[in-house]
């Protein structure tokens, strides 16, 4: 028999949900000798890398920067605020949000979860009913991820600033947008949010190595009330740094600074309203393929209403045959790699190889999405696996019409 022609050869595409892909300027701007840190060009570009890192969150507040990821950003955020015994709340509407509840419980706080399964946005109803409850006011943060990742629900943010308000509840309002920062539209100060971490490799373009937690004056009232904070996540010398040295507790992550550097020029040249609306058009596009592909056989979106979807991240279903089989045949023969399924079954179960997630944050645009789509397209017919006509063609349309 023939073989197969392999069409992997080629610029290929890592389409998965963090790391994102890297525009080619960042990596240029990286690609240099170990700068001086203590003089000159680095120490000089800190003042408006900070305030346009704030700019991206928008908020007039605070940064303080670490080098470490995403997890890293989770622990320092709660270990400035939440001591041995507080009480926090964890609405959680997927992987994510279990995730940075479990870390809570490792600082050793008392961690209370309303789980709201891996479909469906936070329920305002519950949360208020809990908020009410406490009227000792114990619950000292609500942590909410605004993009779950696993799941690709994005919670309204601005609902919960409601609700705390209507309730008179004053615990502070902490929010995840690791995923959304740079993707979906978040406004931390207009929307009231009191402490949101983020980290540089999803939507903000910069490979993993760099975590931020943004806080406001009311954190940093917390803050001040803290019997004790760690020394190395302690986010005060970092946020109101007098030496360069100081705003990374210790030596810089110099090259990573000079990709964030280019990444948000990049932002701000396109403009926040301008990207978050390339996000909603390009996640349109990937909506209506995956909608068209989802009338037959096992393909589905995870989540149902359109509202309640990212515009970075798509979790979707593929049970026959499964989707592993579809990202290794896109990987292998075109050079296509697909995000695998997070905390909807457990790895190792063969449940697991029913779920995978597409990733379309940051440097992406129109031709790498209607690629992206059309590479599953090409794997559903290669595989022989049912699914319903059109996708590309409602992919087209929606970018037309954008
Ligand atoms: C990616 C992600 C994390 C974890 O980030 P790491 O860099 O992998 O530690 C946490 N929360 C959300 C919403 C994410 O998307």
């Amino acid at each position: 028999m023939a073989q197969k022609t392999n069409l992997a050869q080629g610029r290929s595409y890592l389409a998965i949900p963090g790391p994102s892909v890297m525009p080619d300027a960042v990596l240029r701007a990286m690609h240099r000798a170990a700068p001086n840190i203590y003089a000159g060009e680095l120490v000089e570009m800190m003042p408006g890398l900070v305030a346009d890192l704030k700019r991206v969150a928008r908020t007039e507040h605070h940064v303080a920067m670490y080098i470490g990821n995403g997890h890293a950003a989770w622990e320092a955020a709660l270990s400035n605020v939440i001591a041995v015994g507080d009480k926090v709340l964890v609405p959680a509407t997927g992987r994510f949000g279990i995730g940075w509840g479990e870390m809570a419980t490792k600082i050793g706080a008392e961690v209370e979860v309303l789980d709201f399964g891996r479909k469906d946005p936070m329920d305002m109803d519950r949360i208020g009913a809990v908020l009410r409850a406490d009227t000792g006011h114990e619950i000292k943060a609500v942590l909410a991820v605004h993009v779950d990742t696993s799941s690709s629900v994005r919670n309204d943010v601005p609902a919960l600033r409601a609700l705390l308000d209507e309730v008179g509840h004053p615990a502070l309002l902490m929010a995840d947008c690791i995923a959304s920062l740079g993707c979906d539209r978040f406004e931390m100060d207009a929307w009231g949010v009191d402490i949101m971490v983020a980290g540089c490799q999803k939507g903000l373009m910069v490979p993993p190595g760099m975590a931020f937690v943004f806080f406001n004056e009311k954190a940093e009232a917390a803050r001040a009330k803290m019997p004790r904070v760690s020394g190395y996540w302690d986010w005060s010398p970092r946020a109101h740094a007098t030496e360069f040295f100081q705003y990374h507790g210790g030596t810089a992550p110099t090259h990573h600074l000079y990709g964030l550097r280019v990444a948000l020029d990049m932002i701000h040249d396109e403009g926040m309203e301008n990207v978050w609306r390339r996000h909603e058009v390009l996640a349109s596009a990937v909506w209506a393929a995956c909608e068209a592909w989802s009338t037959e056989g096992t393909f589905g979106l995870n989540i149902a209403d359109r509202a309640n979807r990212s515009c970075a991240v798509t979790a979707l279903r593929l049970q026959s045959p499964n989707a592993t089989a579809l990202r290794d045949h896109v990987e292998g023969q075109l050079g296509l790699t697909l995000g695998i399924g997070l905390g909807m079954a457990a790895p190792g179960d063969t449940a697991w190889h029913g779920f995978f997630r597409l990733g379309h944050m940051g440097h992406v645009n129109g031709q790498m999405i209607m690629g992206m789509l059309g590479g599953i397209e090409t794997g559903l017919r290669a595989l022989d696996i049912a699914h319903g006509a059109g996708a590309l063609d409602a992919a087209a349309e929606a970018l037309a019409q954008r």
